[in-house]
């Protein structure tokens, strides 16, 4: 099919930074935007449910082969693009661009906003689906407008501000980002294809140094080259972070079938090498189950689980 391509069954061990999951049914590239309206009819045909697949960064998946088919993006360009409204500089990027080659560009023409998103990996459209966010900075606030496609509505150009944006969280007219996957009986889904940031021209070496002391603080205080999914859990409140709770609670280092908490920061679960999901599932129920006991605070997960 012209613009779009299919894999079977590919192991989501493979795909996810955290290197577990089992194989899902397909794996839908979609090469060209434009045949993006071709998807809904294959979906279908392919059976399974649905699910937006950016890097694989905040993914955590069953060891078993999982009923899902994958719908990811191949990049077209390398290069965002600019352009200027008001005092603000836009800067279109693909979904599908890696979000620090997006903070690259960036800093290369002086660009500021971005900068607290140093050392989140993924891609842009991971970002905007998870509003991720870092050091007060958060995706969903420097948005100018998105490209999206859903069965529904097919492709549509839209303000930012009509995107509903929260901790971890991004949905635009109900539909979370991503897909519905969970069991329900909604078979539509939402895909992000490319998304405008409103910048400010800043100096070159301000935007960069910015940069520079985001990342080098986040690698003193996380496990950034280990396998993982990034933060477990959300925070309760911005002064009850997890990291802590679960190191009060004893979770920090905590390591069971090659699955650890790491000794850097508790709320990151590396894979070893040999980790199993069912290890990462008895190590976040345990740790559930410790902060619960020590605070009486149940913690929610950040990290998506498809299981
Ligand atoms: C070491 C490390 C550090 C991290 N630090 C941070 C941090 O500081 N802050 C933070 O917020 N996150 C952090 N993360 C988590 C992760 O990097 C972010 O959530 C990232 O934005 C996810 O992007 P992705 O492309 O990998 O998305 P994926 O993991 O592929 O997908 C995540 C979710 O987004 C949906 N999705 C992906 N692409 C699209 C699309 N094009 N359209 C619609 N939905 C889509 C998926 O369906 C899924 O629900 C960290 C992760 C790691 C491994």
């Amino acid at each position: 099919m012209k613009g779009i391509s299919v894999k079977p069954g590919p192991r989501l061990s493979e795909r996810t930074g955290i290197g577990l999951g089992g194989r899902a049914l397909a794996e839908v590239h979609l090469e060209d935007v434009q045949a993006c309206e071709k998807l809904p009819a294959l979906l279908s045909s392919l059976g399974g449910t649905p699910v937006m697949f950016g890097a694989g960064s905040n993914i955590i998946a069953a060891d078993e082969d999982l009923p899902l088919t994958l719908v990811s993006l191949r990049p077209s360009r390398k290069e965002p693009l600019f352009g200027k409204t008001g005092e603000k500089i836009l800067v279109r990027a693909e979904a599908s661009m890696p979000l620090p080659a997006l903070l690259r560009a960036a800093a290369a023409r002086g660009l500021g906003g971005l900068e607290g998103l140093a050392g989140i990996p993924g891609s842009v459209g991971g970002a905007v689906a998870m509003n991720a966010g870092s050091f007060g900075t958060e995706t969903g606030s420097l948005l100018h407008s998105l490209t999206l496609f859903s069965p529904s509505f097919g492709m549509l150009e839209t303000e930012a501000d009509k995107a509903v944006f929260s901790y971890r969280n991004g949905s635009f007219a109900g539909l979370p980002f991503g897909g519905a996957y969970g069991g329900g009986q909604n078979r539509d889904w939402l895909l992000v294809l490319a998304a405008t940031f409103a910048l400010v021209e800043r100096g070159r070496e301000e935007v960069r140094e910015k940069m520079r002391a985001c990342y080098a603080r986040k690698k003193s205080s996380q496990p950034l080259a280990a396998k993982s999914a990034g933060c477990v859990f959300k925070n309760p409140s911005p002064d009850q972070p997890a990291g802590y709770l679960l190191e009060q609670a004893g979770m920090k280092g905590k390591g069971a079938g090659g699955m650890r908490f790491s000794t850097l920061h508790a709320n990151f679960l590396t894979n070893e090498g040999n980790g199993s999901y069912a290890a990462a599932r008895d190590l976040m129920e345990e740790a559930v189950a410790a902060v619960e006991k020590t605070y009486g605070l149940l913690l929610e997960k950040e990290v998506r689980v498809w299981a």
